[in-house]
Protein backbone atom coordinates (compact mmCIF):
# COMPACT_ATOMS: atom_id res chain seq x y z
CA UNK A 1 0.00 0.00 0.00
CA UNK A 2 1.31 3.15 -0.89
CA UNK A 3 1.33 5.36 2.04
CA UNK A 4 1.56 8.84 0.83
CA UNK A 5 -0.77 11.15 1.94
CA UNK A 6 -1.48 12.24 -1.62
CA UNK A 7 -2.95 8.81 -2.54
CA UNK A 8 -5.97 9.70 0.41
CA UNK A 9 -5.93 12.69 -0.85
CA UNK A 10 -6.61 12.02 -4.47
CA UNK A 11 -9.12 9.35 -4.15
CA UNK A 12 -11.23 12.19 -2.48
CA UNK A 13 -10.58 14.61 -5.40
CA UNK A 14 -11.03 12.02 -7.90
CA UNK A 15 -14.55 11.14 -6.52
CA UNK A 16 -15.99 15.31 -6.15
CA UNK A 17 -14.62 15.44 -9.74
CA UNK A 18 -16.38 18.81 -11.15
CA UNK A 19 -17.11 19.80 -7.87
CA UNK A 20 -15.80 23.11 -6.45
CA UNK A 21 -12.40 22.88 -4.29
CA UNK A 22 -11.18 26.15 -4.47
CA UNK A 23 -13.22 29.52 -4.70
CA UNK A 24 -11.69 33.12 -5.00
CA UNK A 25 -13.20 36.33 -4.71
CA UNK A 26 -11.80 37.49 -8.32
CA UNK A 27 -13.38 33.96 -10.15
CA UNK A 28 -9.66 32.59 -9.93
CA UNK A 29 -11.41 29.10 -8.88
CA UNK A 30 -10.54 25.52 -9.17
CA UNK A 31 -12.50 22.32 -9.45
CA UNK A 32 -11.28 19.05 -7.27
CA UNK A 33 -10.63 17.43 -11.62
CA UNK A 34 -8.93 20.89 -12.19
CA UNK A 35 -6.60 20.93 -8.85
CA UNK A 36 -5.75 17.02 -9.78
CA UNK A 37 -4.58 17.84 -13.37
CA UNK A 38 -2.52 21.17 -12.35
CA UNK A 39 -0.99 19.36 -9.28
CA UNK A 40 0.48 16.78 -11.56
CA UNK A 41 1.46 19.66 -13.85
CA UNK A 42 3.52 21.13 -10.85
CA UNK A 43 4.84 17.94 -9.88
CA UNK A 44 6.35 17.43 -13.25
CA UNK A 45 7.37 20.81 -13.39
CA UNK A 46 9.36 19.86 -9.78
CA UNK A 47 10.80 16.64 -11.12
CA UNK A 48 12.14 18.76 -14.53
CA UNK A 49 13.72 21.26 -11.54
CA UNK A 50 15.33 18.64 -10.90
CA UNK A 51 13.76 17.99 -7.17
CA UNK A 52 13.84 14.35 -6.39
CA UNK A 53 11.79 12.21 -3.34
CA UNK A 54 13.08 13.21 -0.27
CA UNK A 55 14.14 16.34 -1.30
CA UNK A 56 12.75 20.10 0.57
CA UNK A 57 11.58 22.44 -1.48
CA UNK A 58 11.19 25.55 0.36
CA UNK A 59 8.80 27.99 -0.47
CA UNK A 60 8.04 31.78 0.37
CA UNK A 61 5.00 32.92 -1.87
CA UNK A 62 1.91 34.25 -1.40
CA UNK A 63 -1.08 32.71 -0.41
CA UNK A 64 -2.96 32.16 -3.77
CA UNK A 65 -4.52 28.64 -5.16
CA UNK A 66 -1.53 27.67 -6.85
CA UNK A 67 0.59 27.57 -3.68
CA UNK A 68 -1.77 25.06 -2.40
CA UNK A 69 -1.32 23.06 -5.63
CA UNK A 70 2.47 23.28 -5.22
CA UNK A 71 1.89 21.47 -1.90
CA UNK A 72 0.11 18.68 -3.08
CA UNK A 73 2.06 18.48 -6.39
CA UNK A 74 5.22 18.35 -3.67
CA UNK A 75 3.43 15.25 -1.94
CA UNK A 76 2.33 13.64 -5.11
CA UNK A 77 6.44 13.51 -6.05
CA UNK A 78 7.41 12.40 -2.97
CA UNK A 79 9.14 15.78 -2.26
CA UNK A 80 9.01 17.56 1.31
CA UNK A 81 6.94 20.59 1.53
CA UNK A 82 8.78 23.38 3.14
CA UNK A 83 6.37 26.82 3.18
CA UNK A 84 8.28 29.58 5.03
CA UNK A 85 6.63 32.71 6.70
CA UNK A 86 5.83 35.41 4.15
CA UNK A 87 7.07 37.71 6.68
CA UNK A 88 10.73 36.85 6.76
CA UNK A 89 13.13 38.63 5.42
CA UNK A 90 16.37 37.71 3.24
CA UNK A 91 18.63 37.31 6.16
CA UNK A 92 15.97 35.05 7.55
CA UNK A 93 15.76 33.04 3.89
CA UNK A 94 19.24 32.73 4.21
CA UNK A 95 19.00 31.09 7.76
CA UNK A 96 16.48 28.99 6.81
CA UNK A 97 17.73 28.05 3.30
CA UNK A 98 21.05 26.79 4.79
CA UNK A 99 19.37 25.17 7.41
CA UNK A 100 16.80 23.03 5.55
CA UNK A 101 18.73 22.57 2.27
CA UNK A 102 16.15 22.58 -0.40
CA UNK A 103 16.49 21.34 -3.61
CA UNK A 104 14.56 24.32 -4.82
CA UNK A 105 13.41 27.82 -3.23
CA UNK A 106 9.91 28.94 -4.60
CA UNK A 107 9.58 32.85 -4.35
CA UNK A 108 7.03 35.63 -5.23
CA UNK A 109 8.23 36.95 -8.51
CA UNK A 110 9.30 40.01 -7.61
CA UNK A 111 12.06 38.69 -4.72
CA UNK A 112 13.42 36.71 -7.83
CA UNK A 113 17.10 38.38 -8.20
CA UNK A 114 16.69 38.72 -3.69
CA UNK A 115 15.90 35.25 -4.14
CA UNK A 116 18.71 33.71 -6.59
CA UNK A 117 21.72 35.89 -4.78
CA UNK A 118 20.39 34.52 -1.41
CA UNK A 119 19.71 30.79 -3.04
CA UNK A 120 23.44 31.40 -4.58
CA UNK A 121 24.80 31.81 -0.82
CA UNK A 122 23.61 29.23 0.96
CA UNK A 123 24.08 26.50 -1.67
CA UNK A 124 20.25 26.24 -3.25
CA UNK A 125 20.65 25.02 -6.57
CA UNK A 126 17.64 26.04 -8.20
CA UNK A 127 14.73 29.00 -7.69
CA UNK A 128 11.48 29.22 -9.42
CA UNK A 129 9.01 31.78 -8.57
CA UNK A 130 4.77 31.76 -8.31
CA UNK A 131 2.46 34.63 -8.74
CA UNK A 132 -0.61 34.70 -7.10
CA UNK A 133 -2.47 35.23 -10.62
CA UNK A 134 -1.18 31.62 -11.52
CA UNK A 135 1.83 33.36 -12.56
CA UNK A 136 5.94 32.67 -12.38
CA UNK A 137 8.27 30.84 -13.71
CA UNK A 138 7.23 27.61 -11.78
CA UNK A 139 3.97 27.95 -13.84
CA UNK A 140 5.72 28.25 -16.96
CA UNK A 141 7.72 25.53 -16.27
CA UNK A 142 4.79 23.36 -15.54
CA UNK A 143 3.04 24.30 -18.46
CA UNK A 144 5.64 22.70 -21.22
CA UNK A 145 6.66 19.57 -18.30
CA UNK A 146 5.93 16.34 -18.73
CA UNK A 147 2.97 15.98 -16.16
CA UNK A 148 4.11 13.49 -13.10
CA UNK A 149 0.52 11.29 -13.29
CA UNK A 150 1.40 8.75 -10.94
CA UNK A 151 1.77 8.73 -6.88
CA UNK A 152 5.70 8.20 -5.89
CA UNK A 153 5.26 5.56 -3.25
CA UNK A 154 6.17 6.44 0.01
CA UNK A 155 6.31 4.86 3.63
CA UNK A 156 3.96 6.06 6.60
CA UNK A 157 6.90 7.60 8.03
CA UNK A 158 9.03 9.38 5.47
CA UNK A 159 8.80 13.32 5.30
CA UNK A 160 5.85 15.26 3.95
CA UNK A 161 7.19 18.70 5.33
CA UNK A 162 9.02 20.20 7.32
CA UNK A 163 7.30 23.12 8.98
CA UNK A 164 9.33 25.99 11.26
CA UNK A 165 7.69 26.50 14.21
CA UNK A 166 6.63 30.13 14.89
CA UNK A 167 9.69 31.35 16.93
CA UNK A 168 7.29 32.79 20.01
CA UNK A 169 9.58 31.55 22.51
CA UNK A 170 12.92 31.53 20.39
CA UNK A 171 14.43 30.84 16.99
CA UNK A 172 11.87 28.75 14.93
CA UNK A 173 12.85 24.84 14.79
CA UNK A 174 12.10 22.77 11.89
CA UNK A 175 9.27 19.98 12.59
CA UNK A 176 9.75 16.65 10.66
CA UNK A 177 6.48 15.62 10.30
CA UNK A 178 5.35 12.58 8.12
CA UNK A 179 2.79 11.23 5.95
CA UNK A 180 1.25 9.21 8.93
CA UNK A 181 1.36 12.46 11.19
CA UNK A 182 -1.02 14.74 8.70
CA UNK A 183 -3.00 11.85 7.57
CA UNK A 184 -4.11 10.67 10.72
CA UNK A 185 -4.96 14.45 11.98
CA UNK A 186 -7.03 15.28 9.17
CA UNK A 187 -9.33 12.17 9.23
CA UNK A 188 -9.28 13.07 13.44
CA UNK A 189 -10.78 16.28 12.67
CA UNK A 190 -13.36 15.34 9.87
CA UNK A 191 -14.56 12.94 12.29
CA UNK A 192 -14.43 15.35 15.34
CA UNK A 193 -15.87 18.52 13.31
CA UNK A 194 -18.01 16.62 11.10
CA UNK A 195 -16.71 18.04 7.87
CA UNK A 196 -18.18 16.78 4.35
CA UNK A 197 -19.06 17.27 1.11
CA UNK A 198 -21.34 20.03 1.45
CA UNK A 199 -19.09 22.43 4.09
CA UNK A 200 -18.01 25.85 2.47
CA UNK A 201 -15.26 26.55 4.26
CA UNK A 202 -14.01 30.57 4.70
CA UNK A 203 -9.66 30.27 4.69
CA UNK A 204 -8.81 33.51 6.17
CA UNK A 205 -5.70 32.16 7.69
CA UNK A 206 -2.20 32.05 6.29
CA UNK A 207 -1.25 29.11 4.39
CA UNK A 208 2.70 28.60 5.63
CA UNK A 209 1.59 27.56 9.41
CA UNK A 210 0.09 24.22 10.24
CA UNK A 211 -3.35 26.04 11.45
CA UNK A 212 -3.93 27.60 7.78
CA UNK A 213 -2.15 24.43 5.84
CA UNK A 214 -2.87 21.59 7.52
CA UNK A 215 -5.74 21.94 9.71
CA UNK A 216 -7.64 23.73 6.98
CA UNK A 217 -6.65 22.41 3.56
CA UNK A 218 -5.97 18.72 4.51
CA UNK A 219 -9.27 18.84 6.11
CA UNK A 220 -11.04 20.11 3.45
CA UNK A 221 -9.35 18.09 1.06
CA UNK A 222 -10.07 14.72 2.83
CA UNK A 223 -14.13 15.71 3.39
CA UNK A 224 -14.30 16.58 -0.36
CA UNK A 225 -15.59 19.79 1.42
CA UNK A 226 -14.95 23.82 -0.88
CA UNK A 227 -13.01 26.92 0.46
CA UNK A 228 -13.57 30.34 -0.30
CA UNK A 229 -9.74 31.20 -0.30
CA UNK A 230 -9.20 34.71 1.11
CA UNK A 231 -5.60 36.49 0.89
CA UNK A 232 -5.91 37.83 4.23
CA UNK A 233 -8.74 38.40 7.14
CA UNK A 234 -10.67 41.44 6.64
CA UNK A 235 -13.58 42.13 8.70
CA UNK A 236 -16.04 43.68 5.87
CA UNK A 237 -15.41 40.89 3.68
CA UNK A 238 -15.53 37.81 6.25
CA UNK A 239 -19.25 39.49 6.86
CA UNK A 240 -20.11 39.80 3.47
CA UNK A 241 -19.14 36.22 3.26
CA UNK A 242 -20.59 34.57 6.35
CA UNK A 243 -24.19 34.06 4.77
CA UNK A 244 -22.28 31.78 1.92
CA UNK A 245 -19.86 29.69 4.13
CA UNK A 246 -20.81 26.76 6.73
CA UNK A 247 -17.84 26.98 8.48
CA UNK A 248 -14.30 29.02 9.94
CA UNK A 249 -11.74 28.42 11.40
CA UNK A 250 -9.65 31.19 13.57
CA UNK A 251 -7.66 32.89 15.79
CA UNK A 252 -8.76 34.88 18.38
CA UNK A 253 -8.15 37.96 17.06
CA UNK A 254 -10.65 36.97 14.26
CA UNK A 255 -13.06 36.61 16.48
CA UNK A 256 -12.17 39.59 18.60
CA UNK A 257 -12.34 42.04 15.51
CA UNK A 258 -15.79 40.92 14.19
CA UNK A 259 -17.15 41.33 18.02
CA UNK A 260 -16.32 45.23 16.90
CA UNK A 261 -18.51 45.57 14.29
CA UNK A 262 -22.26 45.99 14.27
CA UNK A 263 -23.15 43.71 11.79
CA UNK A 264 -22.22 40.63 13.38
CA UNK A 265 -25.69 39.32 14.30
CA UNK A 266 -27.18 35.49 14.46
CA UNK A 267 -28.87 36.37 11.06
CA UNK A 268 -25.67 37.12 9.50
CA UNK A 269 -24.21 33.98 10.85
CA UNK A 270 -27.08 31.71 10.27
CA UNK A 271 -26.11 29.21 7.51
CA UNK A 272 -22.81 28.94 9.47
CA UNK A 273 -22.52 25.67 11.40
CA UNK A 274 -19.21 26.01 13.16
CA UNK A 275 -16.48 28.33 14.40
CA UNK A 276 -13.17 26.96 15.30
CA UNK A 277 -10.54 28.78 17.25
CA UNK A 278 -6.42 28.16 17.92
CA UNK A 279 -3.07 28.95 17.69
CA UNK A 280 -3.23 31.48 20.95
CA UNK A 281 -5.74 31.04 23.42
CA UNK A 282 -9.29 32.70 23.06
CA UNK A 283 -10.33 34.18 26.26
CA UNK A 284 -13.62 32.96 27.86
CA UNK A 285 -14.75 36.19 27.60
CA UNK A 286 -14.66 36.61 23.63
CA UNK A 287 -15.99 32.72 23.61
CA UNK A 288 -18.89 34.01 25.81
CA UNK A 289 -19.55 37.72 24.03
CA UNK A 290 -19.57 35.37 20.65
CA UNK A 291 -22.01 33.28 21.55
CA UNK A 292 -24.66 35.94 23.25
CA UNK A 293 -24.16 38.37 19.65
CA UNK A 294 -24.79 35.12 17.16
CA UNK A 295 -26.00 31.95 19.10
CA UNK A 296 -22.62 30.00 17.81
CA UNK A 297 -20.34 28.30 21.12
CA UNK A 298 -16.78 28.76 19.00
CA UNK A 299 -15.49 25.21 19.13
CA UNK A 300 -11.68 25.68 20.40
CA UNK A 301 -8.92 23.39 19.93
CA UNK A 302 -5.71 22.97 20.46
CA UNK A 303 -1.85 21.84 18.70
CA UNK A 304 1.02 22.74 17.74
CA UNK A 305 3.44 22.76 14.47
CA UNK A 306 5.25 19.68 16.16
CA UNK A 307 1.56 17.66 17.20
CA UNK A 308 -0.86 19.20 14.69
CA UNK A 309 -3.83 19.20 16.67
CA UNK A 310 -4.02 16.79 20.44
CA UNK A 311 -7.45 18.36 21.92
CA UNK A 312 -10.67 19.51 21.30
CA UNK A 313 -13.82 20.67 22.60
CA UNK A 314 -17.01 18.59 21.42
CA UNK A 315 -19.00 18.81 18.63
CA UNK A 316 -22.14 18.40 19.88
CA UNK A 317 -21.58 18.36 23.70
CA UNK A 318 -20.70 21.27 25.86
CA UNK A 319 -17.91 23.84 24.19
CA UNK A 320 -16.05 25.13 27.38
CA UNK A 321 -15.32 28.68 27.35
CA UNK A 322 -11.63 28.60 28.78
CA UNK A 323 -10.70 25.15 27.85
CA UNK A 324 -9.28 23.39 24.70
CA UNK A 325 -11.45 20.41 25.38
CA UNK A 326 -10.70 16.59 25.08
CA UNK A 327 -7.97 14.62 23.31
CA UNK A 328 -8.76 13.55 19.70
CA UNK A 329 -9.45 10.10 19.19
CA UNK A 330 -5.81 8.26 19.06
CA UNK A 331 -4.00 11.01 20.98
CA UNK A 332 -3.17 10.41 24.77
CA UNK A 333 -2.27 13.03 26.93
CA UNK A 334 -0.92 13.06 30.66
CA UNK A 335 0.11 16.08 32.54
CA UNK A 336 3.63 15.60 34.71
CA UNK A 337 5.74 17.38 37.20
CA UNK A 338 8.07 19.92 34.94
CA UNK A 339 11.71 18.28 36.09
CA UNK A 340 11.06 14.67 36.53
CA UNK A 341 8.33 14.00 33.69
CA UNK A 342 6.30 11.99 36.39
CA UNK A 343 2.74 11.80 35.88
CA UNK A 344 0.74 14.00 38.49
CA UNK A 345 -2.84 13.53 40.23
CA UNK A 346 -5.64 14.52 38.64
CA UNK A 347 -6.15 18.27 38.69
CA UNK A 348 -3.18 19.72 39.10
CA UNK A 349 -1.17 22.08 36.93
CA UNK A 350 2.12 20.83 35.29
CA UNK A 351 4.00 20.27 31.83
CA UNK A 352 1.25 18.65 29.18
CA UNK A 353 3.01 15.76 27.45
CA UNK A 354 1.06 14.07 24.41
CA UNK A 355 1.89 10.69 22.73
CA UNK A 356 0.26 9.54 19.26
CA UNK A 357 0.28 9.05 15.39
CA UNK A 358 0.07 12.99 14.95
CA UNK A 359 3.08 13.85 17.04
CA UNK A 360 6.28 14.71 14.81
CA UNK A 361 9.48 12.66 14.92
CA UNK A 362 12.06 15.42 15.77
CA UNK A 363 13.74 18.26 15.01
CA UNK A 364 15.15 18.90 11.67
CA UNK A 365 18.88 18.60 12.77
CA UNK A 366 18.52 19.34 16.67
CA UNK A 367 19.31 15.94 17.85
CA UNK A 368 19.73 17.35 20.88
CA UNK A 369 16.44 18.85 21.27
CA UNK A 370 14.53 16.19 20.00
CA UNK A 371 15.87 14.20 22.48
CA UNK A 372 14.75 16.33 25.29
CA UNK A 373 11.34 16.70 23.83
CA UNK A 374 10.59 13.26 22.68
CA UNK A 375 10.68 11.27 25.54
CA UNK A 376 11.96 7.58 25.53
CA UNK A 377 8.24 6.53 25.47
CA UNK A 378 7.35 8.52 22.94
CA UNK A 379 5.67 11.40 24.63
CA UNK A 380 6.51 14.84 23.55
CA UNK A 381 6.86 17.55 26.20
CA UNK A 382 4.69 20.17 24.41
CA UNK A 383 6.07 23.04 26.50
CA UNK A 384 2.75 24.07 27.71
CA UNK A 385 1.45 23.81 31.14
CA UNK A 386 -1.67 22.87 31.85
CA UNK A 387 -4.30 20.84 34.32
CA UNK A 388 -7.33 18.66 33.29
CA UNK A 389 -10.36 18.72 35.08
CA UNK A 390 -12.92 15.83 36.49
CA UNK A 391 -14.78 15.84 33.28
CA UNK A 392 -11.31 15.50 31.27
CA UNK A 393 -11.28 19.03 29.95
CA UNK A 394 -7.92 20.48 28.97
CA UNK A 395 -7.43 24.00 30.42
CA UNK A 396 -3.86 25.25 29.14
CA UNK A 397 -2.69 28.02 31.45
CA UNK A 398 0.12 29.09 29.68
CA UNK A 399 3.93 28.22 28.48
CA UNK A 400 6.30 26.79 30.46
CA UNK A 401 8.83 29.68 29.42
CA UNK A 402 6.79 32.09 30.26
CA UNK A 403 5.89 30.61 33.89
CA UNK A 404 6.67 33.43 36.70
CA UNK A 405 8.82 32.37 39.31
CA UNK A 406 9.22 35.01 42.10
CA UNK A 407 10.64 34.80 45.45
CA UNK A 408 10.00 30.67 45.28
CA UNK A 409 6.75 31.01 44.23
CA UNK A 410 4.70 30.06 40.43
CA UNK A 411 2.91 32.24 39.67
CA UNK A 412 0.69 31.47 36.27
CA UNK A 413 0.35 34.99 33.87
CA UNK A 414 -3.15 33.25 32.93
CA UNK A 415 -4.62 33.64 36.48
CA UNK A 416 -3.37 37.30 37.04
CA UNK A 417 -3.99 38.49 33.11
CA UNK A 418 -8.11 36.89 34.18
CA UNK A 419 -8.59 39.27 36.80
CA UNK A 420 -6.99 41.99 35.42
CA UNK A 421 -8.75 41.66 31.97
CA UNK A 422 -11.96 41.79 34.50
CA UNK A 423 -11.59 45.33 35.98
CA UNK A 424 -13.77 48.35 34.30
CA UNK A 425 -11.84 49.50 31.15
CA UNK A 426 -9.28 46.92 30.40
CA UNK A 427 -9.31 45.62 27.00
CA UNK A 428 -6.34 43.19 27.77
CA UNK A 429 -3.14 41.93 29.53
CA UNK A 430 0.00 40.37 29.50
CA UNK A 431 1.85 39.19 32.79
CA UNK A 432 5.37 38.73 32.32
CA UNK A 433 8.29 37.92 34.72
CA UNK A 434 11.46 40.36 34.59
CA UNK A 435 14.69 40.01 36.58
CA UNK A 436 14.54 41.09 40.13
CA UNK A 437 17.19 41.61 42.93
CA UNK A 438 15.12 39.96 45.69
CA UNK A 439 12.15 37.90 44.15
CA UNK A 440 14.61 36.45 40.96
CA UNK A 441 11.98 37.50 39.25
CA UNK A 442 8.95 40.51 39.35
CA UNK A 443 5.56 40.26 38.38
CA UNK A 444 4.98 42.45 35.85
CA UNK A 445 1.57 43.86 34.39
CA UNK A 446 1.34 45.26 30.37
CA UNK A 447 -2.18 46.71 30.45
CA UNK A 448 -4.19 47.67 27.21
CA UNK A 449 -6.77 50.10 28.47
CA UNK A 450 -9.76 51.79 26.91
CA UNK A 451 -9.10 55.17 26.19
CA UNK A 452 -11.73 57.16 27.65
CA UNK A 453 -10.67 54.72 30.97
CA UNK A 454 -9.47 56.55 33.83
CA UNK A 455 -6.67 53.77 34.66
CA UNK A 456 -3.57 54.40 36.18
CA UNK A 457 -0.66 52.12 37.64
CA UNK A 458 -1.85 53.03 41.22
CA UNK A 459 -5.77 52.15 40.50
CA UNK A 460 -4.76 48.58 38.98
CA UNK A 461 -2.73 47.68 41.80
CA UNK A 462 -5.39 48.86 44.35
CA UNK A 463 -8.32 47.06 42.41
CA UNK A 464 -6.26 43.77 42.66
CA UNK A 465 -5.22 43.71 46.29
CA UNK A 466 -7.43 41.74 48.32
CA UNK A 467 -8.41 39.81 44.75
CA UNK A 468 -4.94 38.13 44.72
CA UNK A 469 -2.58 36.40 47.11
CA UNK A 470 0.11 39.32 47.37
CA UNK A 471 3.13 37.10 45.86
CA UNK A 472 0.98 37.26 42.33
CA UNK A 473 -0.13 40.86 42.67
CA UNK A 474 2.57 42.85 40.13
CA UNK A 475 4.72 45.50 41.43
CA UNK A 476 4.81 47.40 38.20
CA UNK A 477 1.70 47.88 35.45
CA UNK A 478 2.77 49.66 32.59
CA UNK A 479 0.14 50.59 29.68
CA UNK A 480 0.59 50.45 26.09
CA UNK A 481 -1.93 50.79 23.10
CA UNK A 482 -1.19 47.37 21.68
CA UNK A 483 0.24 44.49 22.71
CA UNK A 484 3.18 42.90 20.32
CA UNK A 485 1.72 39.82 18.28
CA UNK A 486 2.94 38.18 15.46
CA UNK A 487 0.40 37.33 12.23
CA UNK A 488 -0.87 34.21 14.26
CA UNK A 489 -1.90 36.46 16.46
CA UNK A 490 -0.03 35.42 19.74
CA UNK A 491 1.43 37.52 22.44
CA UNK A 492 5.17 38.25 21.97
CA UNK A 493 6.15 38.41 25.50
CA UNK A 494 9.65 37.25 24.70
CA UNK A 495 9.46 41.29 23.30
CA UNK A 496 7.87 42.49 26.68
CA UNK A 497 10.44 41.15 28.56
CA UNK A 498 13.05 42.47 26.58
CA UNK A 499 11.36 45.95 26.55
CA UNK A 500 10.70 46.12 30.68
CA UNK A 501 13.91 43.64 31.17
CA UNK A 502 15.72 46.51 33.43
CA UNK A 503 12.46 47.19 35.78
CA UNK A 504 13.99 46.36 38.64
CA UNK A 505 17.58 47.14 38.04
P1 LIG B 1 7.92 28.35 19.07
O1 LIG B 1 7.72 26.92 19.37
O2 LIG B 1 8.84 28.55 17.91
O3 LIG B 1 8.29 29.18 20.24
P2 LIG B 1 5.03 28.50 18.86
O4 LIG B 1 5.03 27.51 19.97
O5 LIG B 1 4.16 29.71 19.01
O6 LIG B 1 6.52 28.98 18.54
P3 LIG B 1 3.31 27.04 17.09
O7 LIG B 1 3.65 25.63 16.89
O8 LIG B 1 2.75 27.81 15.96
O9 LIG B 1 4.64 27.79 17.51
O10 LIG B 1 2.29 27.22 18.27
C1 LIG B 1 1.97 26.22 19.19
C2 LIG B 1 1.64 26.84 20.52
O11 LIG B 1 0.50 27.71 20.41
C3 LIG B 1 1.25 25.84 21.56
O12 LIG B 1 2.38 25.23 22.15
C4 LIG B 1 0.46 26.71 22.55
O13 LIG B 1 1.32 27.40 23.42
C5 LIG B 1 -0.22 27.71 21.63
N1 LIG B 1 -1.64 27.33 21.37
C6 LIG B 1 -2.18 26.76 20.29
N2 LIG B 1 -3.51 26.60 20.42
C7 LIG B 1 -3.82 27.11 21.63
C8 LIG B 1 -5.03 27.25 22.38
N3 LIG B 1 -6.19 26.87 21.89
N4 LIG B 1 -4.95 27.79 23.61
C9 LIG B 1 -3.77 28.20 24.13
N5 LIG B 1 -2.60 28.10 23.48
C10 LIG B 1 -2.62 27.57 22.24
MG1 LIG C 1 6.27 25.88 20.32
Amino acid sequence: MNHNLFAALAKRMQARGNADFMTTREGHDYTYAQALEVSAQLAGALVALGVAPGDRVAVQVDKSPEAILLYLACLRMGGVYLPLNTGYTNEEIRYFLGDAEPALFVCRPENIDDARRVANDSGCPKVASLGTRADGTLMEEAASAMPFESIEARDANDLAAILYTSGTTGRSKGAMLTHRNLGSNAAALVEAWRFSESDRLIHALPIFHTHGLFVACNVVMMAGASMLFLPRFDVDTIIEELPRGTTMMGVPTFYTRLLQDKRLTPELTANMRLFTSGSAPLTAETHQAFERRTGHAILERYGMTETNMNTSNPYDGERIAGTVGMPLPGVEIRVTDRETHRPLPQGEIGMLEVRGPNVFIGYWRMPEKTREELLEDSFFVTGDLASVDERGYVHIVGRDKDLVISGGYNVYPKEVEQIIDELDGVVESAVIGVPHPDFGEGVTAVVVSRPEAQLDEASVLDALTGRLAKYKQPKRVFFVDNLPRNTMGKVQKNQLRQQYEDTYR
